[in-house]
C-alpha cells in the first residue's frame, strides 16, 4: 500500500512548500510520477543533471564503482579522485583541487582557503567582498556571503566579513577595498537572483583590480560550470583567470559531489586545514570522471552552445509575441523577464500541463535543461510554457 502523501509528509521538515507529486523515475529530459505521467523537466535538479535524468554512463560508472570500492576514507587515495583531479586541473588554468558534496561545502572550502592565504601572505587580512543578490549557499558562513533578500535577519549573529559590492558596478568594489581585504568573489552569472551575467569588462575589472591589490579572485561556478553558459567554465568567456573556482551541480551528473581548484600560488592548505569524511569517494568521483569525459568530448558543447542558441531564440520569439520582458543568459542558463508578478502561477501551470519550471523571482522564469536537450524537446516545452503564459489569468 502507498502511504498517504499528506500524512507521510508530515515526518519531514518542512523546509520548503512542495506539490504533491512523487516522482518515481527519470530518463533524459522527462521525469515521471507516481501516476505514470510525464513531465519535460527544465529544471533538471537545478541544473545538476547536466546529461539529463539516469545517463547511461553514469549509471555505468556507478554500478562499476559500487561493485569495486565505496569508500576506502579520504585518508587514502583512490583512483577515480586521483583521475579526476588531473582530469580538472588538465582542463582548467588551476593547479589543485579538493573534493567536497556540496556547493556551500566548495564554498566554505574557497572562504576557509582564502582566509589562510590572508593569514601567511596578508598580515591576517580576512575581509571577502561579495555581492547584493549573490547565492553562494546555506551553511552560516556562506550564508553570510550571500546577498540574497530576506537573509539578513536569519540566523544570527553572521559569520562576519562580508562587505557587499554591487554586480557589475566595479566603483562599488573598490570602495569596499581596504587592508582587511583578501578576495573578491561572485558568481560569473547570479543564477537565483533570476540569471544575472557579470559583464566582460566587469571580469576584466575584477581581476585587474584584484591584481592590483593583491587580492584573490574568486568565482563560485557552481551553478556556471561544466558546459552550463556554453563554454566548460564560464569564467573562459571572459579571457580572464580567476586564482580560486568552486564547482558542484553539474559535475556530479546528479550525485553530490563539488570541488575547490586552486592555483599554486594560492593553493596553502596544509594537513589538518581541510577535509570530510565523504571527501574524494570514488563512488561520486567516478560519477564525476563520466560526466566530465562526457561533457569533453567531441562536439558535446558545441552542440549544447547550438540548443541554448535555439531555445533563446524561442525565448525572444515568445517574448515579442505575447509582449513580455528581456532574455537573458547564454548557453543552456536562461531567463525570460514576464513583466509582471505571474511566475509562480506560470510554472504552476506548466507543471499542470506537463513542464518543469523554476520561477527564481516573482517577475522571471529561469530555464535550465539538460546539456543534451533536442530542439524537439525545445519545441514542446515551449509549446507548453506559451500556452501557461498566455492563458494566466492576472497577465498584464
Ligand atoms: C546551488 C548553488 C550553491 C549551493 O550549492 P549546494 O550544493 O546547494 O550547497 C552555491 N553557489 C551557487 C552559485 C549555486 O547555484
Amino acid at each position: 500500500m502507498q502511504p498517504d502523501l499528506s500524512l507521510a509528509a508530515t515526518s519531514l521538515m518542512p523546509i520548503t512548500n512542495r506539490p504533491d507529486i512523487v516522482f518515481v523515475r527519470g530518463q533524459g529530459s522527462y521525469l515521471f510520477d507516481d501516476t505514470g505521467k510525464r513531465y519535460l523537466d527544465w529544471i533538471q535538479g537545478w541544473a545538476v543533471n547536466c546529461l539529463g535524468h539516469s545517463p547511461r554512463v553514469v549509471v555505468e560508472a556507478l554500478t562499476k564503482q559500487a561493485e569495486t570500492l565505496i569508500n576506502p576514507s579520504p585518508a587514502f587515495y583512490n583512483r577515480p579522485f586521483l583521475e579526476l583531479a588531473e582530469l580538472l586541473t588538465r582542463n582548467s588554468c588551476f593547479d589543485q583541487v579538493f573534493f567536497a558534496n556540496s556547493g556551500a561545502e566548495a564554498n566554505e572550502g574557497a572562504i576557509k582557503l582564502a582566509r589562510k592565504w590572508g593569514q601567511l601572505h596578508k598580515s591576517g587580512a580576512f575581509e571577502i567582498v561579495t555581492f547584493d543578490h549573490a547565492f553562494h549557499g546555506r551553511t552560516l558562513a556562506t550564508m553570510s556571503a550571500s546577498g540574497k533578500a530576506g537573509w539578513d535577519a536569519l540566523f544570527e549573529p553572521k559569520v562576519p566579513g562580508f562587505p557587499k559590492a554591487v554586480l557589475n558596478d566595479l566603483d562599488s568594489v573598490r570602495r569596499l577595498v581596504g587592508p582587511r581585504t583578501v578576495a573578491v568573489m561572485l558568481e560569473p552569472v547570479q543564477g537565483e537572483a533570476g540569471v544575472i551575467p557579470a559583464t566582460v569588462a566587469f571580469m576584466r575589472g575584477l581581476r585587474e583590480l584584484c591584481d592590483r591589490n593583491g587580492l584573490l579572485l574568486i568565482v563560485d561556478e557552481v551553478q556556471t560550470g561544466l558546459g552550463r553558459t556554453g563554454p566548460l567554465f564560464a569564467y573562459q568567456q571572459s579571457g580572464i583567470e580567476p586564482d580560486v573556482m568552486t564547482l558542484a551541480k553539474g559535475i556530479g551528473g546528479g550525485v553530490p559531489l563539488s570541488a575547490l581548484l586552486s592555483k599554486a600560488a594560492c593553493s596553502c592548505f596544509a594537513p589538518g586545514d581541510q577535509g570530510g569524511t565523504y571527501c574524494g569517494n570514488p563512488l561520486t568521483c567516478a560519477a564525476g570522471l563520466a560526466v566530465l569525459r562526457t561533457v569533453l568530448s567531441d562536439g558535446f558543447l558545441a552542440a549544447a552552445q547550438r540548443t541554448g542558441r535555439f531555445l533563446r531564440q524561442r525565448l525572444q520569439d515568445l517574448s515579442g509575441e505575447l509582449g513580455l520582458g528581456e532574455v537573458r543568459g547564454s548557453g543552456m542558463l536562461l531567463a525570460l523577464e514576464l513583466g509582471a508578478d505571474i511566475a509562480g502561477a506560470v510554472a504552476d501551470r506548466a507543471r499542470e500541463a506537463g513542464l518543469l519550471l523554476n520561477a527564481p523571482r516573482p517577475h522571471c522564469l529561469r530555464f535550465m535543461p539538460a546539456l543534451n536537450a533536442t530542439e524537439d524537446e525545445v519545441d514542446e516545452g515551449m509549446a507548453i510554457l506559451r500556452r501557461a503564459i498566455a492563458e494566466s489569468p492576472c497577465r498584464r
